[in-house]
């Protein structure tokens, strides 16, 4: 039989489980075809074994979620690259890829970090196609672009709320899924670029105004992303919309007390919260008491501006400490010194909270040789499962600055877990690709809930 040619991305629809459209990785090294899904549960009908699961069809849109039901036809035990073994249902279902329609087996596959929502294995592709590895979309159109079209009758019809993002870049992974799960909800959501806003000061009608002179006087909530170098005016701005009656998800306020590092610390001894012991002084003389207050080297160096770790370094002598700590001096700039938690061995945890909960948490690890675990410093993070004591740190910390999102970070020690933290405008992204959880969604019903809207 003569083979057809395939590329090795092509858009596929799959019936049976009701999604429309899904690109699939063509790849023959994987011998059944895969799904991504999640929520799987098993669940039995009329005796026979079946499964409900959630498909997320759309790359990277979690908010966009297709509940299916299937036949289980087998069960099997898979090891993942990492060497857990997982349990996997597989069905079947049929698939049609341009004019071809045929049956596939399909694996379940629970978030394993798959590239692809959907995976099209050797057993599917072996009589019938030849792979062209420098090809995509041969057999199908290229949906990229148009794809929400065909999801577009999940996405709520108008609910009549009005959202605004205020952030710099509408292309950032966090900001494009407050827009789809905010959409998703049937919402309008506006992006303003908060270097294209403007304010009127006047005690009868302040303003705020967009590009363009729009004025923006009809939003209900306002949800800030504000980066660190924009926090003086992005502030300013949510101070604004606090005065014509928006409602903005972080308050001006609570940004700009969480930002200052050093009145963030002393808040937390004022509240009880146990941080490392950390020591500040403006004067190069004390240097040395200094050092021996936070108990000596090896100790942490943290520039009060510092983010992704960036102005953060450790001094393993005393000697060293006092050269690194009168330098920073010297350069004018504002420093903690800190005990230096060793037992935490490059780790620390990041508890996402929304709305006085922990929503998601994960651990993250730093690379060889390295002490901190942002991301930006090459640290790999995964899934973790919290004690109640380092929950109610989290939540407590959140609370202090009155931060409805924050991103809260603790570092396990042998005194108990330590505050280290508060980001008043975390990532999405990490913690959504590791944990799986709609994190946006959850910002979205938030507001929801201080707005009283019900749908
Ligand atoms: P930034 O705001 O720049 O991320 P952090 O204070 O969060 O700075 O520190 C960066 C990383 O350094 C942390 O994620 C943690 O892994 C590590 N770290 C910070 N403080 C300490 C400390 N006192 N002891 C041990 N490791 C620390």
């Amino acid at each position: 039989m003569l083979k057809t040619i395939i590329g090795c991305e092509e858009w596929l629809s799959l019936e049976d489980i009701k999604i429309p459209a899904i690109k699939a990785r063509v790849d023959s090294g994987a011998k059944t075809s895969a799904i991504q899904a999640s929520n799987i549960k098993r669940v039995t009908r009329n005796g026979e074994a079946w499964v409900t699961f959630d498909v997320n069809p759309i790359q990277d849109n979690l908010s966009l979620n297709v509940s299916c039901e299937s036949k289980v036809i087998d069960t099997r035990i898979i090891r993942s690259s990492s060497g857990e073994s997982q349990k996997r249902y597989v069905i079947k279902t049929k698939l049609k890829l341009g004019s071809d329609e045929f049956e596939i087996e399909l694996n379940l596959a629970d978030r394993d970090g798959m590239e692809y929502r959907m995976l099209l294995g050797r057993e599917a592709i072996i009589n019938r196609y030849l792979v062209d590895a420098s090809k995509s979309f041969v057999l199908s159109d290229n949906l990229d672009g148009e794809i929400i079209k065909k999801y577009n009758y999940l996405i709520k019809q108008s609910s009549g709320l009005k959202l605004g993002l205020l952030a710099s870049n509408k292309d950032l992974y966090s900001n494009k899924r407050l827009i789809e799960a905010a959409e998703a909800r049937g919402h309008k959501i506006e992006f303003l670029n908060i270097q294209h806003c403007y304010m009127k000061l006047d005690a009868q009608k302040p303003e705020v105004r967009f590009r363009g002179g729009k004025i923006l006087d009809d939003l209900d909530a306002v949800i800030p992303r504000i980066r660190p170098s924009m926090t003086f005016y992005g502030c300013a701005l949510l101070r604004q919309f606090d005065s014509i009656g928006t409602y903005c998800l972080n308050s001006s306020f609570s940004i700009s007390q969480s930002r200052d590092k050093l009145f963030s610390s002393q808040l937390f001894s004022i509240n009880g919260i146990n941080i490392p012991i950390t020591g500040f002084a403006k004067s190069p003389l004390e240097t040395k008491d200094l050092i021996d207050m936070v108990g000596g080297s090896p100790l942490i160096v943290k520039l009060l501006e510092s983010a992704q770790g960036k102005g953060v370094v450790s001094a393993e002598t005393n000697k060293a400490a006092e050269s690194v700590i009168n330098a920073f001096k010297s350069l004018q700039a504002n420093i903690l010194v800190q005990e230096f938690i060793k037992e935490a061995e490059g780790k620390d945890i990041r508890c996402f909270i929304v709305d006085g909960k922990v929503v998601a948490s994960i651990i993250r690890q730093a690379n060889k040789g390295e002490f901190r675990s942002n991301i930006h410093q090459g640290g790999k993070a995964r899934k973790v499962k919290i004690n109640s004591e380092e929950k109610k740190l989290a939540i407590k910390a959140a609370k202090i600055f009155k931060l409805d999102v924050a991103g809260v970070d603790i570092i396990r020690s042998n005194k108990g877990p330590l505050l280290l933290e508060v980001n008043s405008s975390p990532g999405l992204e990490g913690i959504e690709s590791i944990t799986g959880k709609d994190i946006a969604n959850e910002i979205i019903l938030a507001i929801e809930k201080k707005l009283k809207f019900s749908s």
